[in-house]
Order: C-alpha cells, then structure tokens, then sequence
C-alpha cells in the first residue's frame, strides 16, 4: 500500500477526486437545508477514500461535524488539524476516557460503566463533557432500549461532571423508500427525544443517507452522512437511476495496467482451477491486480473492466496478485495500456454499484475494499 521510493509505484492506483466530494457535501446540504447540519461520517478511512484528506475536502465545503468508528481515528483526525465537532460512535476501553478531553472529541455513549469513566475524568479534569446517548428504537444493534430511558435520565444526577447533549438512533431500512418501517420507527424515536429534552434540550439526529434522501421528515437537528457523500445512493443503481435532479458524483476510480498480452488456442484453461476453458482461439490480458488488492475472488468469471473504452471480461479465478480479461473483440492493446477496474474510460463507466452486483453485496463494500487496499492518489 505504501511505496517507500517515488518510482515504486504500483501497478494499482485508486484516484480521489476531491472536487467530487465537496460537491456531494453541498449538494446534500442544499437538499437537507442549510439549517439542519450534517456529520460527514468518515469511519472506515472515509469508505476507503482516506480519512484526513476526505475530511479536509468537506472542511473546504462547509462542514464542521465528523463521525468515526473508534478514538484512534478521532485522535489522528484531531492531530491533523481538523476543526469541528468529531464524534466517536463505538465507545471506548477503560483507561481511554483522558483521550476525549485531550484532543476535544465527543464520545457516543450506551452504557454506565462508560458514563461513569468519563465522569470521573471530568471531575479530575476540571471539565464537563457533553455526551451523545445512543438508543436502539429498531435497529437492533448498538444503544439502550427504549425501555431503558428512564431509568438512565434518572442516573444522569449520578454522573457529575456529565451533560446529555444529544439523543442519536439508527435506521435499519432506510435506503428502501417504499418500507413503512422508518416512519414507523422514528414515531418511537420522537418519543425517546421528547423524555429526554424534558430537563434541558437534546440534539436530535437519526437520518443516515437513505434518510435524509427518501424520508426528509426525520432530519432533526442533524444527519449523518455517508455514503451520499461519497456519490453513491444507499439503494444502488436503483436509486442512481431514480434520482431526480442533480446526481451525486462517485469520487473514486480504480485503475490497473496490462502486464502481458497473449493469444491462446481453443480448449486451454485459465487460471487456478481452470474454471474457465476457451472455446476458441482467445486473445488474454494477464492484468496484476487480484484479491490481494481487494479484487475479490467472488469476480472470478464475473467481473469486467474498461480496455479502451470497451468491456473486457474476467476469464477464470481472480489470483492474489492476478487476473486474466478476455481482449478477443478489442483490437489494439499492448502491455501497459491503462485499465478501468471502477470508473469512466472513453464513454462506458463501471460503477461500484454494479461492481457489488456481481459481488452480490452493497457498494459501501466495494469501496473500501478498493480504497483501504491500494494505493491513494487526489486530484
Ligand atoms: C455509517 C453510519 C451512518 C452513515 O450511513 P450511510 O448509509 O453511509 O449514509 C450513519 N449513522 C451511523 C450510526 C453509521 O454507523
């Protein structure tokens, strides 16, 4: 992933286009509206596009809010530079809590024993700490039960140094427009923020992408976005194909090269397994990406690439370092010529939508593959 000397470059190299995700930002303020604010949710390296730089990007947009997954990336964000609210979603380890104070990030909290940690670092630091409260009205995953709630507001008195700021849930079917489940789901939640605002107001925020696109009702105070911002809808082509208006932009492309070119006879196999055996005379571009470079396996006899501008497709399993892409119908190719595994070549572009169609998964998925496994490169 990382090259050490200039001119180690890898063969793989996947681009960002910056100007992609300042656009999505404000496209999706503009739609959500400039009073309701949006935590740019950064986990995961930014969904494999790289959690500093990304989040330099929405800086540059507007945005003043992050989401991370654990308090090491919110201490690297913080330790770049980055201003703003920075949210921690997934708790902590005993023994982390001094960290919150330190580099000034706002922990997500769902139990007493975290409560009771940051407490006492807040009465040692002389600081009171704002906390967000997570509550499972659904989703059946992280967070208090809703039954729960009095009980925790009650303890609240328990815990110096502590103030409830937010009330945060999650939806569990959102990217389906049609599913009764959301509206269902976030009557409860109105609920829970209603109890919880009855000492002091709470910011309310539950919308995740497919939220904030298909029920604009539930936006609260904020939203937390993702993989909009990131140019891709929740509900894959689908919703691509749906929108309406002005489409968000993919923001990431995934390019390799062709390292050797050779014409085999009718009845060879390819590849471990021979999975595939010609029927003709066929002309192979052996290409140096596979699993490895997160070119899963699961493409074997699946996938395609662009070859220039054209669909190429993948010829028996995907190696860890390999494959092989049938170039019979494409005249013309040499070794080094330039291939599109995500993105736009001449005028076909393959997307991570479709790319996790073959992959029978969920874009998101695709991309951090692709973004976590390679090499990053802004333009
Ligand atoms: C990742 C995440 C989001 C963003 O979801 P998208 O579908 O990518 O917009 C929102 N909220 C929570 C709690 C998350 O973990």
């Amino acid at each position: 992933m990382i090259h050490s000397h200039p001119s180690s470059r890898s063969f793989n190299q996947v681009c960002i286009d910056s100007s992609a995700l300042r656009e999505n930002f404000s496209k999706m303020q503009q739609r959500v509206g400039r009073d309701i604010r949006i935590m740019a949710m950064v986990k995961a390296d930014a969904y494999g596009h790289g959690m500093v730089q990304t989040a330099a990007r929405f800086a540059e947009a507007g945005c003043d809010c992050f989401g991370v997954a654990e308090i090491e990336e919110g201490v690297e964000l913080r330790s770049t530079g980055i201003q703003g609210q920075i949210f921690v979603l997934l708790g902590f380890q005993p023994s982390q809590e001094q960290l919150f104070f330190d580099y000034n990030l706002t922990p997500v909290v769902f139990t007493y024993e975290a409560m009771d940690l940051l407490s006492q670092a807040a009465v040692r630091n002389g600081k009171e700490m704002a906390v967000h409260l997570k509550v499972d009205c659904g989703m059946g995953r992280l967070g208090i039960m809703p039954a729960e709630l009095q009980n925790f507001l009650s303890q609240l008195e328990n815990f110096p140094g502590i103030s409830l700021a937010g009330i945060m849930s999650h939806f569990p079917l959102a990217d389906d427009a049609q599913s009764t489940h959301t509206l269902a789901m976030y009557q409860q939640y109105k609920e829970v923020c209603m109890q919880s605002s009855q000492q002091a107001p709470v910011l309310c925020h539950i919308a995740n992408s497919g939220a904030a696109l298909y029920f604009p009702t539930t936006c609260c105070d904020m939203v937390r976005l993702g993989i909009s911002l990131y140019g891709y809808y929740p509900d894959g082509t689908k919703g691509t194909q749906q929108a309406r208006e002005e489409k968000l932009v993919p923001a990431m492309s995934f390019t390799t090269q062709v390292v050797q070119i050779k014409t085999v006879p009718e009845a060879t196999g390819i590849s471990y397994g021979h999975t595939f055996v010609t029927e003709k005379k066929t002309k192979v571009a052996v290409l140096p990406v596979g699993y490895a470079d997160g070119f899963l396996r699961s493409l074997s006899n699946r996938g395609q690439v662009l070859i220039k501008g054209r669909r190429a497709r993948i010829i028996g399993r995907i190696c860890m370092n390999l494959c092989m892409a049938d170039i019979s119908e494409i005249p013309g190719v040499e070794p080094g010529d330039p291939v599109v595994i995500l993105g736009s070549q001449g005028a076909e572009t393959i997307t991570a939508d479709e790319i996790a169609e073959w992959m029978e998964t969920i874009s998101y998925e695709v991309l951090c593959l692709f973004g976590n496994n390679n090499n990053r490169n802004y333009k």
